[in-house]
């Protein structure tokens, strides 16, 4: 083996989460989680509160689409990105404000049909 990697190699086992494989497998980990989610999110099933009622639209903006749980006592905002052929990834970033859940329930961000 060589010196450098040997260094690599050392290093790797001491700072784990510092190795290239390490991140590579991170984040891919965090792209499954996201990819199961949106499976998740666009079968209506709300990850938060276990409800299946669906969502409302939110605002969006470009390939991001803003989901909020149908449950107002939850109103859980997922932001999810369509792949496109069933695919795409989604990932809870809180609550929705309950002025912006109040007109995403009016259909206020739907999109146009
Ligand atoms: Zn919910």
């Amino acid at each position: 083996m060589s010196k450098l990697k040997l260094k690599h190699r050392l290093r790797a086992m001491f700072f784990p989460s510092e190795s290239r494989a390490y991140k590579e497998r991170a984040h891919l980990k965090k792209q499954t989680r996201a990819g199961e989610l949106f499976q998740k999110v666009m079968a209506g099933h709300c990850d938060r509160c276990g409800a299946q009622s669906g969502f409302y639209e939110g605002p969006s903006g470009g390939a991001l689409r803003s989901l909020f749980c149908r449950n107002d006592d939850c109103r859980a905002n997922y932001n999810a990105t369509d792949l496109g052929n069933g695919t795409g990834w989604a990932e809870l970033v809180g609550r929705a404000e309950a002025a912006t859940y109040d007109r995403a329930r009016h259909g206020a961000f739907s999109p146009a049909k």
